[in-house]
């Protein structure tokens, strides 16, 4: 297939779930044109399956079709998983060696059917040039929707040096004492080409880093550039001031109570609650022992044991819940594997159906990667990002995770090689 001649794509038979919360439906034909799905229904009469020149065929008949999964919370460049002989902390202190290895993982998110992720925070402006390197096509990975360094202050998350070091070139924080220097920061951010900008307040949430004016300004600035504002915080005064601010996002907001959680209501925006990386940790925890984990496994069950809770409070207050995972921000939360756990966890502890999980997975999403109303559907007029998978999500969401039932990946409407590695063994094998 030669580029720039793109063959029409068509999707005959199976079961489609097609992300808007509507029951699964037989599948007739879904015809992809370029990047974007021309017809979901009957096959259009001039649509030939027999001509092969210019139309390709999947059949998944006995299989479920629905559309690519989004990660809203996956970070690319901390330096994981990690490397012998590096130096330890989020990232490694070689940007040049860190865009490889975040262009390697890359291609594993999208392998295991996550064809979009949404990156808040990482190291120097690696995940700008991952993702233009996607998007250009100079290699294969999810659409990336991207942060820069977080903007904290003395204190918050990410500031772990004392304050003659402050925050290194090669760490994900960037500290910003004052209003002024988190604008100036912003518009800093905004030139190297991140479309969003995230803050953080303290790591567990117990005391507010962050003023409402502060962030205030933040979102302020970043609005007037295009650029959304995404905000790690547990606490409770923290997210309400975030709410308050206009911030577009919520990144945990575990410790926050029924009067903080009326001000996000009234505020509008989602809560991503992120409770994957917290249940990799207790279950870990649990086998391997404390120590081995190196993080405070009671702390983590309590907040895991909050954010349940939110997600049924959520649903009666309004607020709308992202599925987001912290993928990469650990040794043992690895690319490609841990994306959908979170679909597994609003079912099991959220209340939440495996259809509602799935359309707060892909059609609520896409907010989070700045394309609300254009990807996370199957219909017409919708980019073409596709999965077809060989067991049923509704019947075990535990089998969207890791990619091991998929027959196919489709983004932005090409079919994705699921196993290139073989590939090449097939090769070296011949070549021998
Ligand atoms: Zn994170």
């Amino acid at each position: 297939m030669s580029v720039g001649a793109k063959k029409t794509l068509v999707i005959r038979n199976g079961t489609l779930i097609d992300g808007s919360g509507q029951a699964a439906t037989r599948n007739d034909a879904i015809v992809v044109d370029g990047n974007r799905i021309r017809s979901v229904g009957a096959l259009p009469p001039d649509v030939t399956l027999e001509d092969r020149k210019n139309v390709e065929v999947i059949d998944a008949a006995g299989q479920w079709i629905m559309p690519g999964l989004i990660d809203a919370h996956c970070h690319m460049s901390y330096g994981y998983p990690l490397i012998k002989g590096e130096g330890k902390g989020k990232g490694t202190t070689r940007p040049e060696f860190s865009t490889l290895k975040s262009a390697r993982s890359a291609q594993k998110v999208l392998r295991s059917g996550v064809t979009s992720i949404s990156v808040p925070g990482g190291t120097w402006f690696t995940d700008v040039g991952v993702r233009d390197a996607i998007r250009l096509g100079l290699m294969e990975g999810p659409r990336m929707f991207v942060a820069g360094r977080m903007i904290v202050t003395y204190g918050c998350i990410e500031d772990d040096e004392p304050s003659w070091e402050g925050t290194p070139d090669h760490s994900i924080g960037k500290l910003c004492n004052t209003a002024d220097e988190m604008v100036t920061e912003v518009r800093r951010q905004g030139k190297h080409g991140v479309n969003f900008i995230k803050m953080a307040d303290s790591r567990s949430g117990e005391s507010q880093m962050l003023a409402q004016e502060e962030i205030a300004a933040v979102v302020g600035e970043a609005h007037r550039r295009n650029l959304r504002v995404g905000i790690h915080s547990r606490g409770a005064g923290s997210t309400r001031a975030a709410a308050q601010a206009g911030v577009d996002w919520i990144i945990h907001a575990d410790l926050a109570t029924d009067r903080d959680l009326d001000a996000v209501a009234k505020g509008g925006m989602p809560i991503i609650p992120t409770a994957t990386f917290l249940a990799v940790v207790v279950e870990l925890g649990q086998k391997v022992g404390a120590e081995q984990v190196q993080l405070d496994i009671n702390r983590m069950k309590r907040h895991f044991d909050l954010l349940c809770e939110l997600m049924h409070k959520a649903r009666k207050l309004g607020i709308k819940l992202l599925v987001g995972t912290d993928t990469g921000n650990n040794a043992f939360t690895r690319h490609g594997e841990l994306h959908a756990k979170e679909l597994e966890i609003f079912v099991k502890y959220g209340g939440y159906s495996p259809l509602e999980a799935i359309v707060a997975a892909t059609r609520d999403n896409a907010y989070a990667v700045g394309l609300e109303g254009q990807v996370g559907e199957i219909a017409a007029g919708k980019l073409a990002d596709v999965i077809v998978l060989d067991k049923d999500p509704l019947a075990d969401i535990t089998v969207l995770q890791g990619g091991r039932h998929l027959s196919w990946v489709i983004k932005d409407g090409r079919i994705v090689d699921l196993h290139p590695g073989e590939e090449r063994l097939t090769f070296l094998q011949a070549a021998e």
